[in-house]
């Protein structure tokens, strides 16, 4: 009896000391710990951009290693903060920014007629106002237009709305000032740099906020080959390929344009943005 008595107590302590134990390494490692890796910052920013590049004429985006991954052929997907960045068919776009330069623009206009392709121009307003016979022979030869703000003002997402909408507006009024009915269906924000006030005012004055999915990064002046290859070997169905036809010394991003356009071309098509 009392041999039961004791084994039977002896059973209830260890139970509670094992619960004990149990509940104490439980409490050592919750699962909330301070030690867990954080949560990627709501305010990071964004794929595409980066903080660190200096306020001048340049795109801000990540390597051209680093382009997102994507299923070929899925169109809809989107940049950062729902910006456009495929075509959504099979046929890549082409995209030059800025734009219209006398020396630069030119040459591809002549190579994209040469090999029969359409591109979208995204413009720069104090330089529709220096050459508007460009924008005048861009939209004559069947591009699209793409409003890429009035000076290049790489942080004017972050100005007021209104600044913002008067600096898009002046840009448009500019381009309209010689093709009175221009479409300028798009707006792309130097560096790619969103923000949320920038979208919304480009859709409200019905432009769509473009972006892009391969940025050979030709501002960057590698070769001609350089650029070629980061161009061929990104591109996938529905990319929008970023290329720069103004805002430096283009001579690299004008000699890579025959190849980029014939393997291009033959792969998946090319069709301006409509
Ligand atoms: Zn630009």
């Amino acid at each position: 009896m009392f041999g039961r008595a004791a084994a039977a107590a002896l059973l209830v302590l260890l139970t509670l000391l094992t619960g004990c134990a149990s509940d104490g390494q439980r409490g050592a490692q919750p699962p909330t710990a301070p030690g867990s890796p954080p949560e990627p910052s709501p305010t990071a920013p964004a794929p595409g951009t980066d903080p660190a590049v200096p306020p001048t004429n340049r795109p801000t985006t990540p390597s051209p290693t680093k382009t997102p991954k994507r299923s070929p052929g899925s169109g809809g997907k989107s940049g950062p903060l729902n910006t456009k960045r495929v075509t959504g068919v099979k046929a890549v776009a082409l995209t030059f920014d800025d734009g219209p330069h006398p020396v630069w623009t030119p040459k591809v206009l002549d190579q994209l007629r040469a090999a029969k392709v359409k591109a979208t121009f995204c413009l720069v307003g104090t330089q529709v106002r220096r050459h508007p016979e460009l924008v005048a022979r861009i939209v004559r030869e069947g591009h699209s237009l793409c409003n890429h703000s009035w000076q290049h003002d790489l942080e004017l997402g972050k100005k007021s709305e209104a600044e913002i909408r008067a600096n898009l507006e002046r840009t448009n009024r500019e381009i309209r000032r010689i093709i009175p009915d221009a479409k300028i269906p798009y707006y792309r924000q130097p560096g790619g740099k969103w923000t949320a006030s920038v979208t919304k005012i480009s859709r409200e004055l019905g432009m769509t906020p473009l972006h892009w999915d391969v940025d050979p990064r030709d501002w960057d002046k590698p070769s001609a080959g350089t650029i070629r290859t980061r161009v061929v070997d990104h591109a996938r169905a529905g990319s929008i390929v970023l290329l720069h036809d103004g805002g430096g010394d283009r001579t690299n991003t004008v000699a890579a344009c025959p190849g980029i356009i014939a393997a291009l071309k033959s792969k998946y098509g090319i069709a301006r943005l409509k």
